[in-house]
């Protein structure tokens, strides 16, 4: 065995009421006066994480936003410093977080993290801001939360659709992670773990929102998932997910489905161990037309065409990735890319 790795992994407490250790996390932490970062209408588990806080509670800012408008992280960084906040707790999913890591680059302040989705923005130091149109992303120590509490009771109010894309999300993570240049056997231990428990979580959660076994199976595939996005680099796929939705808004999570399928289709000739590995943890014999049938078993979209792609968009689409630097199994030609995407919009079965 040879290999290189490395891991920065925020202290995670893990537990159904776990938002109940929130004052003893921060009293371990130290800081005094907590800035709540939220997104709008999420009252209710807002509320519950002000209790939580006690006297520590110093402020809500409930206005993060996807893609994390730079207009709201100066909105937010005011807010911070008016009432002299020490630390931000972030609740909710990848928008609240991706908001007071921006935040906390400006201040130097720590983030707790309480995630209700499955993005798993919490186990990396990735931020991004997005300003004029424009989305800046980057790696910064400084936004890996120091503590991350995963309470399954606080995500059963997240809606079916929203739970099954966004762990679409996390499996992508995972996926790209094992076939990543470099993955390592601890990774790769991590992506098979994360797969495996999204996949159960994931049908759990589909058929009855509140089972929290099943909530606990999607939170812990996202940690582990999320743990190998901010280890490892992303491949083809993160590449197409980021020049669509950023040319046409498009939701996030929602895109990770439709072309995971596709993607691994393409990679996985390329990618023979890092496929079966996949395969492997998703109990069948071809890994990207499982991912398929999955997605239609939760019925996700599984073409571009139900998102709103507009079909002239797709040789665009292809000739932006194939332009683009990255690191992938094969580097796919315009031609390649093109016909992928052709694939995911009519959303047949992959291969
Ligand atoms: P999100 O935070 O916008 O949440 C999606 C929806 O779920 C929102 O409408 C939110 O209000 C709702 N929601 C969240 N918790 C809920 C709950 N408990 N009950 C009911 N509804 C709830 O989006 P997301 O999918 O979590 O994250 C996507 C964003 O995160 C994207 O901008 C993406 O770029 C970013 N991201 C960043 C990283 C990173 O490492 N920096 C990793 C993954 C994703």
């Amino acid at each position: 065995m040879d290999f290189t790795t490395q891991m920065q992994v925020p202290r995670i407490v893990f537990a159904e009421g776990a938002l109940a250790r929130l004052p003893d996390e921060l009293a371990r932490l130290g800081p005094g006066n907590a800035l709540l970062i939220a997104t709008p209408r999420r009252n209710l588990v807002v509320e519950q994480v002000r209790d939580a806080l006690g006297s520590r509670f110093s402020g809500v800012f409930p206005h993060a936003a996807m893609h994390v408008p730079a207009e709201t992280v100066r909105a937010a960084v005011n807010e911070a410093r008016r009432i002299r906040a020490d630390c931000l707790v972030a609740i909710g999913g990848g928008s609240p977080l991706g908001l007071a890591k921006a935040v906390a680059r400006e201040m130097d302040v720590p983030i707790v993290a309480i995630p209700t989705t499955y993005a798993g923005s919490e186990m990396t130091s990735i931020f991004g801001i997005t300003e004029s149109a424009r989305k800046t992303t980057g790696r910064d120590p400084r936004v890996l939360p120091k503590v991350v509490i995963y309470d399954p009771l606080l995500s059963v109010d997240l809606p079916v659709t929203t739970s099954v894309s966004s762990g679409f999300n996390a499996m992508a993570h995972a996926v790209e992670g094992m076939y990543a240049a470099d993955a390592s056997p601890l990774t790769s231990l991590l992506a098979a773990g994360a797969v495996r428990a999204l996949k159960k979580g994931l049908l759990q959660v589909s058929s009855d929102p509140h089972n929290l076994a099943g909530r606990a199976d999607c939170l812990y595939g996202a940690a582990l998932a999320g743990i190998v996005l901010g280890s490892v680099s992303m491949g083809l796929h993160h590449q197409l997910c980021h020049v669509l939705g950023g040319t046409y808004n498009l939701l996030h999570a929602e895109l990770h489905a439709v072309l995971l399928p596709h993607v691994l289709s393409y990679n996985a000739p390329a990618a023979p161990a890092a496929a079966e590995s996949i395969a492997g943890a998703l109990d069948c014999r071809d890994a990207a037309l499982e991912l398929h049938t999955l997605a239609g078993q939760l019925e996700i979209p599984r073409n571009l065409q139900a998102l709103g792609v507009p079909p002239e968009a797709l040789h665009d689409v292809a000739v932006q990735v194939a332009a683009r630097p990255y690191m992938n199994p094969r580097l796919p030609t315009e031609n390649e890319v093109l016909d992928l995407l052709q694939r995911a919009y009519i959303g047949n079965a992959p291969g």
